[in-house]
């Protein structure tokens, strides 16, 4: 490989989540029983006529911005024409020659470099619907529900150098299309589709190498090992003296191999022509600006303001951006207990263990901010252990009940009181008289054995560090 650069360019399909279609008032909603959410309009029978979802125009104007991309403010369709079964008109409403945005950038950081991949265009079209193939029945099965669900296509100049860019390319695309709000960017569900576009060519050429178009990767992992596989397999090619093909290649999840699937000489001629049943019109500058207004924090917007105004490191900061519903809840969180680092602790390790186990996120949740924070307070007080603490909040959740309540109903809170540990301590010293010699000797790392005898005694109730003063104290002065 070392002789050759790899070149790579991704189309990503991005479903767009309107309520509505992209041209007819058919639900935009995924998993219901099949042909359910269709009409006239999608399934392109004859006489329908496609009406522009105005929703649709703030998403796109919404991912434009985001990506720094040029808006095109004339909107104007053209039809890509070709048969297949799940495209009941014969065509797709697409858009052609003027793209709603172009001439973007989407920043990404890839190892220890912040890095640009620009954009070259994002267009909308409708999405096809989906054949569901059944050997037992031995036939074909055509779903119209997904036909005419708003998409937008987003594609990069071919700017990626590696698999891994891409990998980091999309999970940063994906991140900030969530802050967007425009999708649930949920691959295995189809909601974000990638094709891969990859050539190799001698280090220092000018010139790019003939492509290969990879298609059916159902993760970002699968995108990765597909383009893996391709650029060896292209590399091999070459060294061996033959030319690499211009083709489609299909991702075999399974083999872990790319396999051809059409050569260029069989690529459709779409006959692209303007869409003669929608009229194009014009979006005006306030419309725009509008949108500008209400453009929400970018990610990597977001990662600076929390460092800055939170002071928690970069590793803490890019965990918790990861997730605007939790950066919010966060933010919510320090306006109630001011202790930024500490909240953020609690929310990264056992809150988001907590979402991870119930397989859901913080805002389906019934968590109050401020009652999170009178868990994080009262561990930090020293009324919880920390391990009390995670235990406490297990069942705030379970429960809808604060700290405090669930505290009191199973007697939780930590024995702080200093007699009350005294005696422990002194019992424990009487049981382990050798190891408290040692520690009179001054063998100090043998003090948390005696701390865990006295946190055994109290069922782990005890403060520990209070518990090793106590013991220092008593030890010396036996
Ligand atoms: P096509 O006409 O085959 O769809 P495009 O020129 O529209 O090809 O480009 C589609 C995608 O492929 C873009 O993301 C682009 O950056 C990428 N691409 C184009 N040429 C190459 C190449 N030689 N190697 C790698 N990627 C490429
Ligand atoms: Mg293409
Ligand atoms: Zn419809």
């Amino acid at each position: 490989m070392s002789d050759f650069q790899t070149v790579i360019g991704l189309e990503v399909h991005l479903q767009l989540n309107t309520q509505s279609k992209i041209f007819c008032g058919c639900a935009n909603t995924f998993g219901q029983p099949p042909n359910t959410q269709t009409c006239p309009v999608c399934l392109g029978l004859p006489g329908s006529l496609p009406v522009f979802n105005r929703r649709v125009l703030d998403h796109a104007l919404k991912i434009a911005m985001a990506l720094h991309c040029n808006v095109n403010p004339f909107i104007k369709f053209d039809r890509k024409n070709y048969y297949y079964p799940d495209l009941p008109k014969g065509y797709q409403i697409s858009q052609y020659d003027l793209p709603i945005a172009n001439n973007g950038f989407l920043e990404i950081k890839t190892g220890d470099t912040v890095k640009r991949i620009n954009i070259r265009r994002a267009h909308l079209e409708e999405d096809a619907g989906k054949l569901i193939h059944d050997p037992a029945a031995n036939c074909s099965l055509v779903d119209y529900n997904r036909a005419g669900t708003p998409l937008m296509e987003i594609v990069t100049e071919p700017d990626i150098h590696s698999p891994q860019e891409a990998y980091d390319y999309l999970t940063e695309l994906k991140l900030s299309l969530q802050y967007l709000d425009v999708s649930d960017c949920d691959m295995e569900k189809g909601s974000l589709r990638c094709d891969a576009n990859i050539s190799i060519r001698k280090k220092g050429a000018k010139e790019l190498g003939t492509k290969a178009e990879l298609k059916n990767m159902n993760s970002f992992k699968a995108v990765k090992a597909a383009l893996e596989f391709e650029e060896n397999r292209q590399a091999q090619t070459i060294q061996a003296g033959e030319k690499i093909a211009q083709e489609t290649r299909l991702w075999n999840e399974q083999k872990q191999i790319t396999i051809s699937m059409r050569s260029k000489e069989e690529a459709h001629d779409y006959r692209y022509f303007p869409e003669p049943d929608l009229v194009p019109f014009t979006v005006d500058q306030q419309t725009i600006e509008e949108i500008r207004k209400v453009l929400p924090e970018s990610p990597a917007e977001k990662f600076n303001r929390f460092l800055k105004q939170y002071a928690l490191s970069e590793y803490d900061t890019q965990i918790l951006i990861q997730d605007k519903n939790l950066a919010a809840f966060f933010e919510e969180c320090t306006t109630h207990y001011p202790q930024a680092k500490k909240i953020c602790n609690w929310i990264i390790g056992p809150l988001a263990q907590e979402l991870n186990t119930r397989r859901t996120g913080i805002t389906t949740l019934n968590l109050k901010p401020g009652d999170f924070t009178d868990l994080v307070q009262k561990v930090d007080e020293g009324i919880l252990s920390n391990l009390t603490g995670k235990n406490v909040l297990s069942a705030m959740i379970d429960t809808n009940k604060n700290a405090q309540t669930i505290i009191s109903e199973k007697g939780l809170a930590q024995v702080s009181d200093d007699s009350t540990l005294e005696k422990i301590v002194d019992e424990v010293i009487r049981e382990n008289e050798k190891t408290a010699a040692q520690i009179k000797e001054g063998k100090e790392n043998a003090i948390g054995f005696l701390v865990g005898q006295a946190m055994r005694k109290t069922n782990g109730k005890a403060n520990p560090k209070k518990l090793g003063d106590i013991i220092k104290r008593r030890i010396q002065n036996v």
